[in-house]
């Protein structure tokens, strides 16, 4: 039971989960799910540190929860990516669209639209390494989906123990 008059950041397991608003409304499909499996392309890490949610291109990607926008850019596997923090948890939204509609220090409520679903194929990235058949790649990526990854503390823990 969270204690209104407490005035601490509160750790994030005293949030009830109705706290959370799902990223992707209306796309429910869970295609790799958190923690082991095997890699699904190249550059992709056999601990998945999130879970990856089938939606289309250019869908609308809402904050999860409160918080404040870290960093928006392209890192690694996750292509371009939006860094969010609230409390002790950060969240990351992986494979977006390369056109942000959120700066970073950008303070956003739950719920707040933050982006879009990226492409597959990405050009203009400098020094991209990841591609597929030639084609430069959004990352580490097979097609179209969201990548959420909640750590906290640091560590990733499983997204789906949020909602
Ligand atoms: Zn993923």
């Amino acid at each position: 039971m969270i204690d209104t008059n407490q005035e601490t950041k509160l750790p994030y397991y005293q949030f009830s989960k109705t706290d959370f608003f799902w990223p992707v409304p209306g796309f429910h499909t869970i295609t790799s799910q958190f923690g082991k499996r095997r890699a699904p392309t190249s550059g992709a890490s056999s601990f998945h540190s999130g879970i990856d949610i089938a939606a289309t291109e250019g869908s609308n990607i809402y904050s999860i929860t409160s918080g404040k926008i870290i960093f928006t850019g392209f890192k690694g596997a996750g292509g371009c990516t939006i860094t969010m923090e609230s409390n002790n948890i950060t969240i990351s939204y992986c494979h977006v669209s390369p056109n942000y509609i959120v700066d970073t220090n950008q303070i956003v409520r739950v719920g707040e639209l933050i982006g879009n679903v990226g492409p597959r194929f990405l050009y203009g990235i400098p020094n991209n390494p990841y591609s597929y058949q030639g084609k430069p790649t959004n990352g580490a990526t097979t097609g179209a989906h969201l990548h959420l990854t909640i750590k906290k503390d640091g560590q990733a823990v499983n997204p789906l123990d949020f909602f």
